[in-house]
């Protein structure tokens, strides 16, 4: 980041992506960039996401609705790659309504999927029988992920997509509006779940008439909002308007790209904005990858600079780690320098923010991940390792490395108070030129705070 590179023109399409494994700060820059656009789209993931937002005094913390919603006169879409749980949906918008913020700007897609009551169960289910071994793993076929617990958000967004995937069972938003088609889907789907979910007390989440009755009175509720967003999208872009894309969740949680089998169920990165908008991806002029300065991770999966010690606890404290959605501590680490290289190249990200620099004060020492050693292959002891800067997306792969750290001096002082770039402290600008060399993009925003005055815009 200098003061002469730094350009803050949006272009028609705009993009914000995670990184690394989610919670990086997306809204807060969405939250910044959404007043320069005319559309804020979710394209991906659901009520699993947990974006933050500030806003003067206030704290927000969306999880379905797009965080442009701040912004009066910036259209919110909910686009077809999303699964939207509808009465989590409303809970949302409620909420945000009771608080004085207008939502008549956002709209969802027809098309996209929708979250039911026994996803839920299903998550849950499938979690707690994993979690208690029961899955079946040991054999070391599914490695590092075979009868394993995920450490899912229990949203049901696994069981969502499945069902998009499978497509007898699944019902989408526009289905919420034809009570007729949403009976027969629910009476299909709950006959499927009741053979799966054998062993535990069903209740009204599997009984067709109740659902149906709970879903269409969401769905009257939802009536003026559903409309075919990909039309939408495109007639905005042919008059010439700006969108900005959130990514929900991040790229080493997208169920292709990221730690299989410990990611989401969807397409997190910039690549999923086609197939969860229908806007094409050469559409895209500009994309930021939101970076925390070092790591975190929530739920299972390897995670190479994973700090299980004094330091990890230090950055958990002074970066409140906690989740957003279901408030669990979140592992916490070093920066992964080959993760976030991977996922520049991943999004093809043409600038990063790096978010959260201000927790990194007060340590005497930086350490930053440059390269991986791989344990030698079989993984028997000893045997020699080799050194890679590519990162391995593979868990039982990754789950094999040790970091190789380049060590960085630290900046003892404060730097929530920073304005500009030359308020912060030499060494904590080296550490800032050390991430744009490594990574070979700028860094053009560096949040030193949760508040929208604490962001350095370059
Ligand atoms: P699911 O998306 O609820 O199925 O959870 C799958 C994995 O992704 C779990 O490890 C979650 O903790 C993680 N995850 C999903 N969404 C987010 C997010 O927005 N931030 C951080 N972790 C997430």
């Amino acid at each position: 980041m200098s003061e002469t590179d730094r350009s803050t023109e949006a272009g028609t399409c705009t993009a914000v992506v995670g990184l690394q494994w989610g919670d990086e700060g997306k809204g807060k820059i969405v939250d910044l960039l959404a007043a320069d656009h005319d559309a804020v789209v979710r394209y991906n993931g659901g009520a699993n996401a947990g974006h933050t937002v500030v806003v003067g005094s206030e704290k927000y913390a969306l999880h379905l609705v797009p965080s442009g919603i701040l912004y009066p006169g910036v259209l919110a879409v909910v686009g077809n790659g999303v699964v939207v749980d509808p009465e989590k949906l409303l809970e949302e918008i409620d909420g945000l309504e009771a608080r004085g913020v207008c939502t008549k700007s956002l709209v969802v897609s027809s098309r996209a999927h929708v979250v039911a009551p026994y996803h839920k169960l299903e998550d849950e289910v499938r979690e707690r029988l994993l979690s208690r071994g029961g899955g079946g793993g040991g054999g070391g076929g599914g490695g590092g992920g075979g009868g394993v617990a995920i450490g899912t958000t229990k949203r049901g967004i696994g069981p969502c997509y499945a069902d998009k995937a499978q497509r007898s069972s699944a019902i989408r938003v526009g289905d919420l509006l034809r009570p007729d088609v949403l009976r027969e889907k629910l009476e299909t789907a709950c006959r499927f779940k009741r053979t799966r979910l054998v062993d535990i007390e069903l209740g009204d989440d599997l009984d067709p008439a109740i659902l149906t009755e709970r879903l269409a009175a969401v769905g009257e509720r939802l009536r003026p909002r559903v409309t075919d967003t990909t039309y939408l999208l495109h007639d905005l872009l042919g008059e010439g308007k700006r969108i900005l894309f959130e990514g929900g969740n991040a790229t080493l949680l997208d169920v292709d790209h990221g730690t299989y089998p410990f990611v989401t169920s969807s397409n997190c990165t910039a690549l999923g904005i086609s197939t969860g908008t229908g806007v094409p991806g050469r559409r895209l002029d500009r994309v930021v990858g939101i970076m925390k300065a070092y790591s975190t991770r929530v739920g299972a999966g390897p995670m190479p600079t994973e700090l299980e010690d004094a330091t990890g606890e230090l950055l958990r404290a002074r970066g409140n780690e906690y989740g957003t959605t279901t408030g669990r501590p979140r592992r916490c680490g070093w920066l992964d320098l080959v993760a976030a290289r991977y996922s520049v190249m991943i999004n093809g990200v043409t600038e990063v923010a790096l978010m959260l620099f201000d927790v990194l004060a007060g340590f005497e020492e930086l350490k930053i991940c440059t390269a991986y050693e791989v344990a030698g292959v079989g993984g028997a002891d000893g045997a020699a390792g080799e050194r890679t800067a590519r990162f391995l997306p593979d868990a039982v792969e990754l789950e094999r490395v040790t970091p190789v750290y380049e060590t960085l001096a630290g900046f003892g002082e404060e730097i929530t108070g920073a304005k500009k770039w030359a308020d912060l402290p030499t060494k904590a600008r080296g550490y800032v030129e050390f991430v744009e060399a490594f990574l070979g993009v700028p860094v053009t925003i560096v949040s030193v705070g949760p508040g929208r005055e604490q962001t350095l815009v370059g």
